[in-house]
């Protein structure tokens, strides 16, 4: 029985290499227990305290096999609170409090002061303009010949092979499969909604069986990877700007002139710094980022509310736009074209995470089905813009300041 094992006798199979460290969960029966004594060997092997590292909420009965494996306990990152931002979408409406968890200082203080500024501007309006979590697979064939046959039967037998995907999942929703070749390469971009998920196991599952029942049919291609790095996940890259991935979303203000005056700046001077260097600069630098901290705000978000962190790579990517108007003043926008949220599955269930995403009233489920990840988005995309309003804001004026001291330095000499 395993409550006779002791300790001592546990340490002394894994030294003997007889117990692994990651075979103790199904050795105890017992995650919790598990991980208690992974942290117990450890710091008895390297001599280091792991105290803190303990000290967590999480039930790791819950998480192990779903989340993570060989589990020693948890880091906790301080939440800060931005907010309230009025949001108004097609499914957010009203004042939402966002939660950031960073340790960059002045970071939440920037979007707190950004979202003041958008809210009395009248709020952010926030647009999913197009939805779709993707998976590519390369597939190796003889010629292109066979390439452009491949894709021909794809096309022709498309509602076939979306219902093979469907099958997989009540939620994914086939939305096309977009070819590339390269030689005797083919890449098939499958596309589906994804209901409330950020959708990459689900499509991953159905993508499988879809490509399958295309092999099966089309015996002179061969399956090379199931993620062929067309899709693209977690890696910088101009696919998913350009044809989107997860939701494309903008939100957009209109910073009136008196509030720009009570910075000391105009619509012009705050155009003119988004210009030189969010625009140029970003083009020199020949950047997927032409804006000025959009991953500080998506990283913060996602990891209070248990997004894939590691698609902080693409969903950060983006650009900011800002327009002086003729009566004075700003018009702002930020588009971010692969944002990859999710209120169901992944990390969203941890318990922290899940209070989080209650605070901003979209845990789980929507109602439809689809519409919590989508106002998610769109709120996620108003905290963006919030971010930049601030930072190119505090930019000008500095800028501004700078500039006046040294024309009056100038002026003495
Ligand atoms: P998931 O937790 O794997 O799947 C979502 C589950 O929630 C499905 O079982 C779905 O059921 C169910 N569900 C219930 N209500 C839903 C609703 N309203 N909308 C959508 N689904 C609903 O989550 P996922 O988003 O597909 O995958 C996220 C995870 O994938 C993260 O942990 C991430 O780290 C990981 N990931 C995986 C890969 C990969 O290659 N596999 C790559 C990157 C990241 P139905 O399916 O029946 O609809």
């Amino acid at each position: 029985m395993v409550e006779e094992v002791s300790l001592e006798d546990i340490f002394a199979k894994i030294d003997k290499g007889e117990l692994k460290l990651h075979e103790l969960d199904r050795f105890l029966g017992d995650s919790n227990r598990a991980t208690e004594v992974r942290r117990a060997y450890l710091e008895r092997r390297i001599g280091a305290r792991l105290d803190n590292v303990g000290k967590t909420v999480i039930d790791f009965n819950t998480v192990v096999g779903r989340n993570i494996e060989n589990t020693i306990g948890a880091v906790q990152v301080p939440i800060g609170i931005a907010g309230p931002l009025r949001v108004i979408g097609d499914y957010a409406d009203g004042l939402y409090y966002i939660p950031l968890a960073t340790t960059e200082g002045a970071l939440v203080a920037s979007v707190n002061r950004g979202a003041k500024i958008v809210t009395e501007a009248g709020g952010a309006r926030s647009k999913v303009i197009n939805d779709g979590m993707a998976r590519a697979p390369v597939i190796a064939v003889p010629s292109v010949i066979d390439a452009v046959e491949l894709i021909n039967w794809v096309n022709d037998n498309f509602n076939e092979i979306k219902s093979v995907a469907e099958s997989t999942s009540k939620h994914a929703r086939l939305l096309n499969i977009q070819p590339f070749i390269i030689g005797n390469n083919v890449w098939l971009r499958f596309k589906f909604i994804t209901g409330d998920a950020m959708g990459m196991n689900m499509v991953t599952i159905a993508t499988d069986k879809a490509v399958k029942y295309i092999l099966s049919n089309f015996p002179r291609a061969r399956l090379v990877a199931l993620s062929g790095n067309m899709c693209v996940d977690k890696k910088a890259n101009a696919v998913n700007f350009l044809l989107g991935r997860g939701k494309t979303v903008i939100s957009e203000v209109v910073i009136p002139r008196n509030t720009l005056e009570k910075w000391g700046v105009t619509a012009e001077d705050v155009a003119e710094v988004n210009n030189r260097k969010n625009l140029l600069g970003s083009a020199l630098a020949h950047s997927y980022g032409f804006n000025a901290h959009f991953a500080n705000i998506v990283t913060a978000i996602f990891i209070a509310t248990g997004q894939d962190v590691a698609q902080v790579v693409e969903s950060s990517m983006g650009i900011t736009w800002m327009e002086p108007l003729d009566n004075g003043g700003l018009y702002v926008s930020v588009t971010l074209p692969s944002l990859e949220v999710g209120t169901v599955g992944g990390g969203t269930g941890l318990p922290t995470q899940k209070e989080l995403l209650r605070l901003l009233g979209i845990y789980g489920s929507g109602n439809p089905p689809g519409s919590n990840a989508l106002k998610f988005a769109e709120v996620v995309a108003a905290a963006v813009l919030a971010g930049e309003v601030n930072l190119v804001l505090a930019l000008a004026k500095d800028e501004l300041a700078r500039a006046h001291e040294m024309l009056g330095r100038a002026g003495k000499s």
